[in-house]
């Protein structure tokens, strides 16, 4: 942590109401290196934080983060929000949207809702337009159509240079923190690629589709019905992915658009589905990357 807390959460707190006042006087290019400033900041101090991964000790820490703003007086549908997520995360399951929805912050205030507002702001009096939603990611909206099906066709090319010439063997083995051998990582790819081409699929065919929750991280070491070696899980992978880039190149711009119902994350478009399975991507390669060092 910095030496002297105080200054550094003076300033944090600082560069937020800077920024704020920034952007009402119109200076926008100024605010957004405020913003950045104050983000960076927060992630620099959090990236050493060894935070358990570990099912029940995540699940103690939620209860310890909510037991703590429980005091600062954060919004209680908020806090009993995050309760039921971590019920869900406890018996090993995703929370479905029902459960843990958008919440909205007023960017003025900092009044929370989690439902998509409708009225101006009953604190400060900021229109509902105003207010900041939160996704549980930011693939959702990273990438239009041509981007999205651009990064689709690198990914598996950039993956191949990764694991060229790799044995068996090398592929195979295990990382010393437990993590995932390579193989596992380019299960994970496989699987994800999997569900991508089953829904791209049902967007067609079903006018307005329920998109199933999947736990797809959870499979990436489940070895049933894999093939051989890692060359050949890639090798699906690859096959599978050059099958959907086909019926995506067919998609009229209208297609892309199509709405669909999903259990964990609510109404997505088929563009926001591609777009997530995409960008998800690219934050695999350096797991892969750091075990052929
Ligand atoms: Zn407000």
């Amino acid at each position: 942590m910095p030496t002297d807390k105080t200054q550094w959460t003076d300033t944090l707190i600082h560069l937020f109401a800077l920024a704020s006042r920034l952007e009402g006087e119109g200076q926008y290019n100024l605010a957004k290196l405020t913003r950045a400033a104050a983000d960076s900041l927060c992630r620099r101090e959090t990236h050493p934080l060894d935070i358990p991964s570990d099912t029940d000790k995540l699940t103690a820490q939620v209860q310890q983060a909510i037991e703590a703003l429980s005091h600062l007086n954060v919004n209680a549908d908020l806090l009993s929000a995050m309760t039921r997520g971590a019920e869900f995360m406890a018996q090993g399951k995703l929370s479905p949207i029902t459960a843990t929805p958008h919440p909205y912050v007023c960017r003025g205030c900092g009044y929370v809702t989690l439902s998509p507002p409708v009225e101006p702001c009953p604190t400060c009096g900021a229109f509902a337009e105003t207010f900041q939603r939160f996704m549980p990611n930011y693939w959702f909206d990273a990438l239009q159509p041509e981007a999205a099906l651009e990064c689709l066709r690198q990914t598996p090319l950039a993956v191949e240079k990764l694991i060229v010439g790799l044995s068996d063997e090398a592929m195979n083995q295990s990382p010393s923190d437990g993590g995932w051998a390579i193989r596992n990582t380019l299960s994970h790819l496989r699987d994800a690629q999997g569900v991508l081409d089953f829904r791209v699929d049902l967007f067609i065919k079903e006018a307005h589709p329920i998109l199933e929750s999947k736990a797809v991280f959870a499979w990436a070491k489940n070895e049933a019905e894999r093939p051989p070696s890692g060359r050949d899980i890639f090798e699906t992978y690859r096959v599978s992915r050059a099958e959907t880039l086909r019926k995506l190149e067919s998609f009229a711009p209208s297609d892309w658009e199509r709405v669909g119902e999903h259990e964990e994350f609510g109404t997505v478009t088929l563009r926001q589905q591609v777009s997530y399975f995409a960008a998800h991507e690219p934050t695999h390669l350096s797991q892969i990357r750091a075990l052929t060092r």
